[in-house]
């Protein structure tokens, strides 16, 4: 039976769906430095004329990944999908209530208590299966991030049912470039771009014109558009970053927390637009749920927020 299920992940730069144009060391006589490095289970270029930036950059993400990972045990998360509740520090509170709150806004799409369900269909640790009817409806019970209580106080966070655990996977990328950005400037360095696998930063520009970033078509499709960036961010979700085929069917690795089912809103890919990386990290993820209509709806809410939608049939 096992032998049926086709298991893909594209990694490193095969997952980028961004293609940084320019990669070499010098533009117009102008030196820049090009750094990468795997965190965050993708690769993280960062890409800056000023030699520091790199490093900032780096530890900052780090230091987000150590609180917020599911897959570090002594992480703030870890702790908190063990024990059912703890006392966090302010940024992970932080985390869980921008989470909260993009569930409410999402209508139930964006939801991080997705996490038994992400286990069940295998996607944590790559034994992938379809799991049984029976299974999905048993663990649809422990997911819905209303089942999440903060407390405000005390830095708090409790679920309400044992077995409940929380999945940050479409929320911290774009959040930890977000504070990396922040270092970045507090430092006084303002032109960098930052890729983490595809959820990109482009802070300020690049000698005085905005970043060129290229989009790549879904699925290996080649080139399918040019964005031109300054002090934005992009990330794309699609059904091609981690999936399995099983029967000739297509099972993705984002979940609709309504069905306990991989997404199948006829999105192939979408690529978001934002002010900041965690707007667009977040929003990619809901719209890919949601779909077209009810996703683009859903952007129109956001301030400098601009979506390109492929569906399945598009390309
Ligand atoms: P992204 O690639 O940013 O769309 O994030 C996808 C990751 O987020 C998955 O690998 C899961 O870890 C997690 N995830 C899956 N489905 C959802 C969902 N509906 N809401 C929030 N997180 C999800
Ligand atoms: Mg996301």
């Amino acid at each position: 039976m096992k032998k049926k299920i086709y298991a893909y992940r594209q990694v490193g730069m095969a997952l980028c769906f961004v293609l940084i144009l320019c990669g070499c060391q010098s533009h117009q006589g102008h030196q820049f430095y090009v750094n990468s490095r795997i965190m965050m289970g993708t690769i993280v270029e960062v890409t800056s004329p000023d030699k520091r930036a790199a490093g900032i950059a780096f530890s900052e993400i780090k230091r987000i990944e150590d609180l917020l990972s599911k897959y570090k045990e002594d992480s703030e998360v870890s702790r908190l999908n063990k024990l059912g509740k703890s006392v966090v520090s302010p940024e992970t509170f932080y985390i869980l209530k921008k989470s909260k709150e993009f569930w409410q806004l999402s209508n139930g799409a964006f939801d991080v208590t997705v996490a038994p369900l992400v286990d069940l269909w295998g996607f944590t640790n790559r034994n992938f299966t379809v799991p049984a009817d029976e299974k999905i409806k048993n663990i649809l019970n422990l997911v819905g991030s209303d089942k999440i209580l903060l407390h405000n106080n005390e830095n708090v966070i409790k679920f309400k049912f044992p077995g409940m655990k929380i999945d940050l996977g479409a929320i911290a990328k774009g959040y930890a470039l977000d504070c990396a950005v922040k270092k970045l400037k507090e430092k006084g360095i303002n032109s960098c771009l930052i890729n983490a696998g595809g959820q990109v930063y482009c802070l300020g520009k690049k000698f005085g014109r905005p970043w060129r970033v290229a989009i790549r078509g879904p699925r290996g499709k080649g080139v399918v558009s040019f964005l031109e960036l300054a002090d934005q961010s992009v990330a794309t979700s699609g059904d091609y970053e981690q999936y399995f085929i099983k029967n000739n069917k297509r099972y993705a690795h984002i979940l609709d927390p309504k069905t306990g089912y991989p997404a199948d809103s006829g999105i192939m890919a979408v690529t978001v637009i934002a002010p900041d990386g965690l707007t667009s990290d977040t929003l990619a993820t809901a719209i890919f749920v949601l779909g077209k209509d009810k996703g683009e709806r859903l952007a129109k809410r956001f301030k400098g927020v601009e979506v390109k939608i492929y569906a399945q049939d598009s390309l």
